[in-house]
């Protein structure tokens, strides 16, 4: 439970703690993979951890393999499903077995699936904290590099939204991307007027302007536009993006490690955006996605955003507004003991 400061607020939201699950999956090589998934709130998060208790029984005896094993794995709840919890949960022994696979094999990540490490442009992410909070972090992440900007509006006007956005546009020039996220408050009319007051103001992409899985709402939306409309973070696995890119709901992807099913399900999930032409940037898990957007002919952005940069021992470093992922065994996550033994709830 690591704290937030400033809170993560957002038009449909505030997360005052980031609610973390953390997963080590210990090998007879005596290598230990290491992931971590994000419950979004407290309330779920002593749920998910018991899953993955649960989950981890079913481990034992299998080889290092995480595509058979997932396989293996997920033919046990074709019956219920598994989108929710068991998909959360899924995925971050997905992102687990990867990086133990990796560490095993010597070799980073983005190395293993055959790729190299190189600069990942990232964009700093931020809230909705009002006009002068949003200038001032803007402002601070040009000075440390970044090129690219994200806040969050859906404030209850539209000329608050055109305040904000106006504001931050003035005080970092037009030379940098600038990116809003609605995270889904607005109705798809609504969506339509806000966009298009919005149009002209250059930015590089609108993000879930309304609710998640109304892909036929952000059809209308991303069709009423000019300005780029991003979606993603929400898919579940593969086929939940398949089923966005089908429905012409965006014109960019941004799959989520944990939703899209960690590793096994990012790497199909990309082909298919690859295959369609569509830009890929990543949400949330920075270290790993860096590994595979390096690995991404399609790679757009990577969200900067330490969610867990509190229990990392080597979070991710910016550089000229880029994030390079690291060449060491892994996948890039490994643990600050002493900060999870603080944040742990005991
Ligand atoms: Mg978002």
């Amino acid at each position: 439970m690591v704290p937030l400061d400033p809170p993560l607020r957002t038009a449909s939201g505030v997360a005052t703690v980031a609610s973390l699950a953390l997963v080590d999956i210990a090998t007879a090589h005596g290598v230990v993979g290491h992931a971590y998934v994000s419950a979004y709130t407290p309330v779920l998060l002593p749920a998910l951890v018991q899953l993955l208790k649960d989950l981890s029984n079913l481990l034992p005896g299998q080889s290092l393999a995480p595509k058979t094993v997932m396989r293996e794995l997920r033919s046990r709840f074709v019956l219920p499903g598994t989108p929710g919890l068991l998909d959360m949960a899924l995925a971050a022994l997905d992102m687990a077995l990867w990086d133990a696979h990796a560490r095993v094999v010597g070799r980073s990540l983005v190395r293993l699936l055959g790729g190299e490490p190189r600069p990942v442009k990232s964009y700093a992410s931020f809230g909705m904290d009002g006009r002068e909070r949003a200038v001032d972090a803007a402002l601070k992440s040009v000075d440390e590099g970044f090129r690219a900007i994200k806040i969050k509006i859906g404030y209850p006007t539209l000329k608050e939204d055109l305040d904000v956005v106006r504001s931050v546009r003035a005080a970092i020039g037009t030379e940098i991307d600038l990116m809003v996220d609605y995270n889904q408050v607005l109705s798809v009319p609504e969506a339509v007027r806000r966009g298009h007051a919005l149009d002209d103001e250059g930015l590089a992409w609108i993000e879930e302007p309304t609710l998640c899985d109304d892909l036929d709402g952000h059809a209308q939306i991303a069709a009423a536009l000019k300005t780029p409309l991003q979606l993603g973070e929400n898919s579940w696995g593969p086929r939940g993006v398949q089923r966005m890119i089908a429905s012409r709901a965006c014109d960019l992807a941004m799959p989520d490690l944990m939703k899209v099913g960690g590793v096994t399900g990012w790497l199909d999930a990309v082909s298919i955006c690859e295959a369609n032409g569509m830009p890929v940037s990543n949400h949330f898990y920075q270290e790993m996605s860096a590994h595979l957007l390096a690995l991404t002919p399609a790679m757009h952005y990577m969200e900067y955003f330490g969610l867990a940069d509190a229990v990392l021992a080597s979070p991710a470093i910016v550089v000229d507004g880029c994030v390079t992922p690291s060449d060491e065994p892994g996948g890039g996550v490994t643990w600050d003991e002493a900060a999870v033994e603080r944040y742990t709830p005991h």
